[in-house]
C-alpha cells in the first residue's frame, strides 16, 4: 500500500540555473512527521513545486528531477495562484478561520478557480493512486479534494488534516460556499484537527449545514461513517532539545547573549500576520515598561517577525503599524546601552533560533488565534534543562497541552503586563519545575507520534468501513446463509423482539404482533429441527401474552429470566472478576483526558472526570461506555454512571448470559441470533465465529451481518421457504 501526502507547497523549494533546475529541501515539521512513517515505506507526495512553467519541456525536466524523491508537481499558472492561494485561500478561508470576519475579502472568481485548482490536484493524484493506497491531504487549501477523490478513484483511504482553526458554526455559516466546502471534506475516512474544541466546531457545522446526525466522533454520511479526531500536531523534540549542544549553536548562543548584554530578554517569533497579535503585545510591553519603571534598562524584547505576503495591503499596513509602534517605544526609552525593543524584520536560519530560544529568558507567544503554534513548543523544548519561562496566548491551540505556561488572553493587555511581572518574579524552581513538566509532555507528543497516529487510526478506520460495507446481506451472503440453514440438523435461532420482529413506536403497549409475524414464527417453530427464542427486554408477562400459545422459548428482561417447559426461571448473579481488559480501557481514557484518573477498588473500578474540560470529559465518558459494553457484558459487569465518574460494579446477567446459557443446553450446527438494540449486541459478542449474527437497522462491530431495513419477517420467510430475497 502506498501513501500520498497531498499538500499545497512539495517541500522543496525549485530554482533555476544556468545548468538547469536546482532542488533545495525545506524540512519543516510536516516532512520531518512524514518521514517517520515507518510503516509506508511507499511515500509519495504530491503538490505545487513553487516555480512558474509554461513550457511543456521545463515541466517534463522538473517532472524527472523530482521524481527521484517521489514528488510529483501540480504546475499552477500565476493567475490560478493569484486567486487561489491569494485569494480564496489567504483572502477568504484564512480570515474566517482566524476569526477575522471583517478581513474577508470576496470575488467570485476566487471560487472557481479554488474548485480549479483542487480539480488540477485530483487529476495528478488519479494518474498515481491504485485501489487500496491511502491518501493524505493536508490543510485548508484542498478542503473539496476528498470527495473529487472518493467519486474518482476506488477503494482507497482518505485522511484529511486541518492545521488551523476550525471556527465556531455562527462564523463558518458566513461563507456562501459553507456546504460545498462541508461535502468536499465528508469525501474523507478521517479528519483530524489539533485540538477538540476546532472537532466540536466541525461536527456542529456538519449538523447545522447538511444534517449529518453524529455519534460522538462518527458522523454518518450515506452508507459510511466519517471519524472526526484530535491530533495535536507536535515538533521534533529531540532536535530541538538537543540543539544547544551542537558547538556551532552555543557559539552563536554566547555571542548573541554578549551583544544583548546582561538584561532579561523577551522573544516573540512569527510570521507577519494579523493573526499572530503583534501589536497587541507591543502593547501590552509598552505598558509593562510604563508602569514599571524599575524595569527600564533591565528587560528587552527581541522581536522576530518573518516577512510574508508583505506586497498585500492588509499586510503592508500591519507591517507599517509594527514599525511605528517599535520607532516610538525605542524612542521613548532607549538608553545608550539598553533597547526596549530589538526587531529583526527577517527570517533566522535554524542555529541561529535555536540560539536565540536558548537565551530568551521568557517567551511571549500572543496570537489572537492560532491552530497550534510551534513556535511556543520549540522555545520550551530548545530551552534544553535551563528554568526560561513561557507566556501564552490561551488562543493558541499549544494553550491545551501547555498548561504549566502562564497563560493569558491576548486582547486584554493589563493581564500581558501582568503576565511579564508574574514570570519575571517567579522563583527558579518553579520555572524549572514547570518548564520540566512542559517538556515532557512535549517530548512524548512529538511529530513523529502526531503522524503515526494519524495515520494508525486512518487503517483503522478504513478497515472499519471496509468491514461495515461487507456486512449487508445481499443476494451471495443470503444464499450461504440458506444453505447453511438447510443442511443443519439442529438449530438455535434467537430473536430480539422491539425494532426486530416488531417496528419501535413511541408507545410500547403499542407494538403488539401481527398476523405474518405470528404465523411466520409459528412456521419457524414447528420445524422440529429448530429451537426458537424471543429474548426481549420485556417482562415476563408481556411475552406469556403474546407467545405462550406457540411452541417458543422465551427470554425476559434482557436474560434476568427465562422460560422453558412451561415454567419461568431466574438466572444466576455473577461474581467481581478484577479484569485486564477492562482497566486497560480505563487507564487509556485517562490518559486521553487531562485531569482525569482511575481508581481501583475491591469491588469496582472508578474513571474520575470533575476536574477535566467538560465536552472533552462527556465525549470520553460516552466513548468508554461504549467500549465498556461488550467487556463488561461479557463478565457480567454493570456499568453505572454517576456524579463525574464512571463505575464498573457487578451486576445480574443480560441477553449474552442467556445465549450463553442456552447455546451451552445442547450442541447446535446452526446458531442465529438477531437484534437491532445495544443489549442485542450482548448476545452477538458471546456468539461462535460461525454463528449467524444479524444487525437489524444498522450496522454492528459484533454482528457478521446487517439487515439496514426492517424486514425480518420478510427474511426469516426466505429462508424457512424455497423463496429467496432480492
Ligand atoms: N521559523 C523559522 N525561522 C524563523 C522564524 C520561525 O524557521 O526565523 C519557524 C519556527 O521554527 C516554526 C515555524 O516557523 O517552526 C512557525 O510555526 P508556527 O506554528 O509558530 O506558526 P505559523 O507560521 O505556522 O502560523
Amino acid at each position: 500500500m502506498a501513501l500520498f501526502i497531498i499538500s499545497n507547497r512539495l517541500p522543496l523549494k525549485v530554482g533555476k540555473s544556468e545548468d538547469g533546475f536546482i532542488y533545495e529541501r525545506s524540512e519543516g515539521g510536516l516532512a520531518t512527521g512524514l518521514g517517520s512513517l515507518q510503516d509506508f515505506p511507499d511515500r509519495h507526495w504530491i503538490g505545487w513545486p513553487g516555480i512558474y512553467s509554461d513550457d511543456n519541456q521545463e515541466r517534463l525536466e522538473i517532472c524527472n528531477g523530482l521524481l527521484k524523491e517521489n514528488f510529483h508537481p501540480v504546475f499552477l499558472s500565476e493567475e490560478q495562484i493569484q486567486d487561489y492561494y491569494e485569494g480564496y485561500n489567504n483572502s477568504m478561508i484564512w480570515p474566517l478561520c482566524h476569526y477575522f470576519y471583517t478581513y474577508i475579502q470576496y470575488e467570485s472568481r476566487f471560487w472557481e478557480t479554488y474548485q480549479e485548482v483542487n480539480r488540477l490536484f485530483c487529476d495528478e493524484a488519479a494518474k498515481l493512486l491504485k485501489p487500496g493506497d491511502m491518501v493524505w491531504v493536508q490543510d485548508y487549501q484542498l478542503m473539496l479534494l476528498p470527495a473529487m477523490l472518493r467519486e474518482r478513484i476506488e477503494d482507497i483511504s482518505i485522511g484529511y488534516f486541518h492545521h488551523i482553526p476550525f471556527p465556531s458554526y455562527e462564523l463558518f455559516r458566513v461563507l456562501p460556499e459553507r456546504a460545498e466546502i462541508l461535502k468536499g471534506l465528508m469525501g474523507a475516512d478521517l479528519i483530524g484537527f489539533h485540538t477538540h474544541d476546532y472537532m466540536r466546531h466541525f461536527i456542529s457545522a456538519t449538523y447545522r449545514v447538511l444534517g449529518l446526525d453524529s455519534d460522538l466522533d462518527e458522523i454518518h454520511y450515506g452508507d459510511r461513517i466519517v471519524h472526526v479526531d484530535a491530533f495535536p500536531m507536535g515538533i521534533n523534540y529531540d532536535l530541538h532539545y538537543s540543539a544547544i549542544l551542537d558547538p556551532s549553536v552555543l557559539k552563536k548562543a554566547k555571542e548573541f547573549r554578549k551583544n544583548f548584554g546582561n538584561h532579561k530578554l523577551v522573544l516573540s517569533v512569527d510570521r507577519l500576520d494579523y493573526s499572530k497579535g503583534i501589536l497587541h503585545r507591543l502593547k501590552g510591553f509598552s505598558l509593562f515598561l510604563e508602569n514599571n519603571p524599575e524595569y527600564r534598562g533591565k528587560v528587552s524584547l527581541v522581536m522576530v517577525v518573518v516577512p510574508s505576503r508583505d506586497s498585500v495591503e492588509r499586510y503592508a499596513d500591519l507591517k507599517t503599524k509594527i514599525d511605528e509602534m517599535i520607532g516610538s517605544l525605542n524612542g521613548m526609552y532607549s538608553s545608550l546601552n539598553w533597547s526596549p525593543v530589538y526587531y529583526f524584520y527577517r527570517g533566522f536560519p535554524f542555529e541561529e533560533l535555536m540560539a536565540l530560544y536558548h537565551i530568551a529568558n521568557y517567551a511571549l507567544v500572543t496570537p489572537l488565534r492560532d491552530g497550534m503554534n510551534l513556535v511556543a513548543k520549540e522555545y520550551v523544548a530548545a530551552k534544553h534543562d535551563e528554568p526560561g519561562m513561557l507566556i501564552l496566548s490561551e488562543m493558541a491551540g499549544a494553550a491545551n497541552e501547555l498548561k504549566d505556561a502562564i497563560i493569558i488572553n491576548p486582547n486584554d493587555i493589563d493581564e500581558i503586563e501582568r503576565a511579564l511581572l508574574e514570570a519575571l518574579k517567579m522563583p527558579e524552581e518553579e520555572k524549572k519545575k514547570r518548564m520540566d513538566k512542559m517538556r515532557k509532555i512535549l517530548s512524548k507528543q512529538t511529530v513523529n507520534k502526531w503522524a503515526n497516529d494519524f495515520t494508525s487510526e486512518l487503517v483503522s478506520i478504513k478497515n472499519i468501513n471496509t468491514a461495515l460495507k461487507n456486512k449487508k446481506i445481499g443476494p451471495d451472503s443470503f444464499f450461504k446463509i440458506k444453505e447453511k440453514y438447510q443442511n443443519a440438523k439442529k438449530r438455535l435461532i434467537i430473536l430480539d423482539y422491539d425494532g426486530t420482529l416488531v417496528p419501535l413506536v413511541k408507545k410500547p403497549e403499542l407494538a403488539i404482533p401481527d398476523r405474518q409475524l405470528m404465523d411466520t414464527l409459528k412456521l419457524l417453530a414447528t420445524d422440529q429441527k429448530n429451537k426458537v427464542v424471543i429474548s426481549s427486554g420485556r417482562d415476563a408477562e408481556f411475552l406469556d401474552k403474546w407467545f405462550s400459545d406457540l411452541d417458543l422459548n422465551l427470554a425476559a428482561e434482557h436474560g434476568a429470566f427465562y422460560k422453558e417447559n412451561g415454567k419461568w426461571h431466574e438466572n444466576v448473579r455473577t461474581k467481581f472478576p478484577a479484569d485486564e481488559e477492562i482497566l486497560d480501557l480505563l487507564q487509556k481514557t485517562a490518559d486521553k483526558t487531562p485531569g482525569s484518573r482511575i481508581e481501583v477498588k475491591k469491588t469496582s473500578m472508578v474513571w474520575h472526570f470533575r476536574n477535566s474540560d467538560k465536552w472533552l470529559a462527556e465525549l470520553r465518558e460516552k466513548q468508554l461506555i461504549n467500549a465498556l459494553m461488550i467487556p463488561c457484558a461479557r463478565l457480567g459487569l454493570q456499568i453505572m454512571r454517576g456524579n463525574k465518574v464512571i463505575e464498573i460494579k457487578t451486576t445480574g446477567v443480560d441477553k449474552g448470559v442467556e445465549a450463553t446459557r442456552l447455546m451451552s443446553a445442547d450442541n447446535y450446527d446452526f446458531v442465529m441470533a438477531m437484534g437491532d438494540d445495544i443489549t442485542d449486541e450482548d448476545m452477538f459478542h458471546v456468539m461462535p465465529d460461525d454463528a449467524i449474527t444479524i444487525k437489524v437497522g444498522s450496522i454492528s462491530d459484533h454482528a457478521r451481518f446487517s439487515l439496514l431495513q426492517l424486514n425480518t419477517v420478510k427474511f426469516i420467510n426466505s429462508l424457512i421457504t424455497p423463496e429467496t430475497i432480492a
